[in-house]
């Protein structure tokens, strides 16, 4: 008998006390190992998660979780070998793993990339803009994203093993939530084993990642308010989850992606002769064959103009005749098995039902050739093509999780659309065309009914990562039956995990609590100019008030010689005087910005090292010759980088005439050395 697999629970692994339940191999029927979680206490958990290891996640900052990310994603690309080793038993061959494993590893790569660079190096995240809520400034509002207290728990599906579980994790992470993973058991050995590396690479802190290896169990029993249950599977099952009584009445937050009849579109424009054409059925045996079509976003309705539908038949079903089928580990095999037995029943069922309204025009669902594999031992399935009847109901409503798409066909745009709605909500769409009116159309038709639209044609499909691929930084998830949830999207994926609060007080207050400086907060003007100032020196508030500097006109018509910048504002008195707003010759914005940079800069070599840009900048009162003007540089935010010698400052600039009105407002961005001078 093969081994139990362990859940992590609590600080240590955990066997279960009974047999288990056996998981054969996809291709053989060999048992590969053994489930169960009987024994397991769930309560100690959740709160083993609250209590350990969201302190610990916490205690970090946004900065330094995505290092941990980096460093075990890198960790994890080394170990490799195994996981590929692996992941054939799920049936799946070196190019489905390569989704799976190498794609989950990318995807926290990428989070871990994306946290760096767009959230603070801080444990609050500001949203948007600061509100002015009283005519004096003293009282403004903010919206703020905190860490909740909680624990998130991923219940995946059992296609993806391992990039279902870290593209729950990572976002999971940075938000600050630990996770309690619960696999499908179908597959869970692969990520029980890539649970066991995470582990013992130490690399996490303690708590952050728990493993329910078996059936979940009373889990949802367990969780209060402040947690959240990520779920990919079946509708059915969501259902079950939906009405659970801590979701319904106990504020428990589920996300859910469930299933999906996603479509592709090939537009009227296209004929056979184009490259659309060839994309689109390209597109449409690959999302047919990759991980055996048992992929949420893999094609299943294939949408084409009634008059072209013989053509695109015929050229699908040809590239369908050269895909070997078979072993999973021979290297001439494109299509491996299906996760289990059960698994291929019900495909076959669900083409049975299809077959009510649809005609299979490809493959044979009882019979399939296979390249060294047991028909009777393996989950094999050939790829099947059906072509519904117009009006057919049943493409719309059935969903075959495996190698098995539908032809529909339409006469209009219009039509095309009105199909692609009756899918009822989906992950994801595509339409291959070449015409934009089309595109246009098409796209503001079907939008509302999926997460993520793909528009392929010759001038993208070289670079384009294809129908079925969620990527990290677009939106996984999809309204209506594909359940109404959202992960990925980059930086969204993480403020999803996080409570939004507006937060109302004084400048002062809320420079304290946000970490960075408010407009209307205290400034701190010192001997010292802060451009003098290491990072470790600098704080939020230091100022420099500059001196005044009149801006003259021979300054001006200097600029617009010197830069070759001689609009007429800036040169034709005659003409100036016309233009509505400025009544006269001003001043050019960058000019004004130029000479703003001059009053406040300190030159001599310090621990300022770059001036790498502006955000926001704004002219909002003209600048006439002979105003005088000078500049406010507040510093607003400070931004250690990790494993660099230096960090970000960004200085709120305000510039001003001499009547104390606005000129210019903007961010100035520059990296500062941490310590100065620099040792070495
Ligand atoms: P299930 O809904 O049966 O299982 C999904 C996950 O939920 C598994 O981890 C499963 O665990 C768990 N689960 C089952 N019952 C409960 C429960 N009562 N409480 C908590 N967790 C539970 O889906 P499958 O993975 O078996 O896939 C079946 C169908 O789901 C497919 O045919 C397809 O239609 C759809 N699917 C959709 C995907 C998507 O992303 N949209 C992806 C994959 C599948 P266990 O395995 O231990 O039962």
């Amino acid at each position: 008998m093969s081994a139990l697999l362990e859940s992590y629970a609590a600080g240590r692994w955990f066997r279960a006390d009974d047999q288990g339940a056996p998981l054969l191999d996809a291709t053989t029927g060999e048992e590969v190992a053994r489930i169960s979680s009987k024994g397991l206490d769930l309560g100690a958990m959740t709160s083993y998660a609250r209590r350990v290891g969201g302190p610990a996640i916490r205690e970090l900052t946004f900065h330094q979780r995505a290092a941990l990310l980096k460093e075990l994603g890198l960790h994890l690309m080394a170990d490799k070998d195994e996981l590929y080793a692996l992941s054939y038993r799920t049936g799946a061959t070196k190019r489905d793993s390569f989704v799976d494993i190498d794609g989950g590893l990318g995807t926290m790569l990428s989070y871990s990339s994306k946290g760096r660079r767009e959230l603070p190096n801080d444990t609050v995240v500001l949203d948007g803009g600061l509100e002015q809520l009283g005519r004096g400034g003293t009282f403004v509002g903010q919206h703020v994203y905190t860490s909740r207290p909680g624990v998130a728990v991923q219940i995946n599906a059992f296609n993806f093993p391992v990039w279902g579980m870290l593209e729950k994790l990572a976002p999971a992470f940075l938000a600050g939530l630990p996770s309690i993973v619960k696999p499908a058991s179908q597959t869970a050995y692969l990520t029980e084993l890539v649970v066991r590396r995470i582990i013992e690479s130490g690399i996490l802190p303690e708590g952050s990642l728990q493993l329910l290896a078996g059936s979940a169990g009373t889990l949802l029993d367990e969780l209060t308010v402040q947690d959240s249950v990520a779920f990919t599977g079946s509708a059915h099952t969501a259902g079950m989850l939906r009405t659970h009584t801590n979701v319904l009445h106990g504020g428990v937050q589920l996300g859910v992606e469930a299933d999906s009849l996603n479509c592709s579109i090939l537009g009227p424009d296209v004929s056979t002769g184009d490259p659309e054409f060839d994309l689109f059925v390209k597109g449409v045996v690959t999302e047919m064959t990759v991980k055996a079509g048992q992929k949420c976003t893999a094609i299943r309705r294939v949408i084409v103009p009634e008059a072209i539908a013989g053509d695109v038949v015929e050229a699908i079903s040809a590239r369908l005749a050269s895909t070997t089928v078979g072993n999973p580990a021979d290297e001439s095999v494109r299509m491996g098995a299906l996760a289990s037995l059960e698994q291929r029943e019900e495909v076959r069922k669900a083409i049975q039902a299809l077959r009510s309204s649809a005609e299979i025009v490809y493959g044979d669902p009882d019979r399939v050739e296979l390249v060294d594999a047991d028909a009777e031992r393996g989950a094999f399935l050939s790829p099947v093509l059906l072509r519904a009847s117009r009006g057919a109901v049943e493409p719309h409503e059935v969903e075959p999780f495996g190698p098995v798409s539908t032809v529909l066909t339409y006469d209009s745009v219009e039509e095309a659309v009105e199909l692609a709605a009756r899918g009822k909500g989906s992950l994801v769409g595509s339409v291959v065309t070449h015409d934009p009116d089309v595109a246009r159309s098409v796209v503001l038709g079907a939008a509302p009914w999926h997460g993520r639209i793909l528009v392929l044609d010759r001038d993208d499909a070289k670079e384009s990562t294809g129908h079925g691929s969620p990527l990290p930084v677009l939106v996984h998830g999809g309204p209506g039956r594909a359940g109404g949830g959202e992960e990925l999207g980059g930086i969204r994926g993480v403020l999803h995990h996080m409570q939004r609060t507006a937060l109302q007080g004084s400048p002062d207050m809320l420079t304290a609590i946000t970490g960075r400086w408010t407009t209307g907060s205290q400034r701190r003007v010192e001997d010292v100019h802060p451009f003098r100032k290491s990072l470790a020196e600098l704080r939020v508030g230091d100022t420099i008030a500059s001196a005044p500097r009149t801006v003259t006109l021979a300054d001006i018509e200097h600029f617009a010689e010197f830069t070759g910048d001689t609009f007429y504002a800036h040169t034709d008195r005659e003409a100036a005087e016309k233009n509505p707003l400025f009544g006269g010759i001003v001043a050019h914005g960058y000019l004004v910005v130029s000479l703003a940079a001059g009053l406040f800069v300190d030159p001599a070599p310090g621990p300022v090292l770059a001036n790498f840009g502006v955000d926001s900048l704004r002219f909002l009162t003209p600048v006439k010759a002979d105003d005088t003007i000078s500049v406010t540089l507040t510093v607003k935010q400070i931004t250690p980088r990790t494993n660099a010698d230096y960090g970000e400052v960004r200085w709120d600039a305000v510039v001003t005439n001499a009547e104390g009105e606005v000129a210019a407002t903007y961010d100035v961005l520059t990296l500062v050395a941490k310590t100065w001078p620099q040792e070495g």
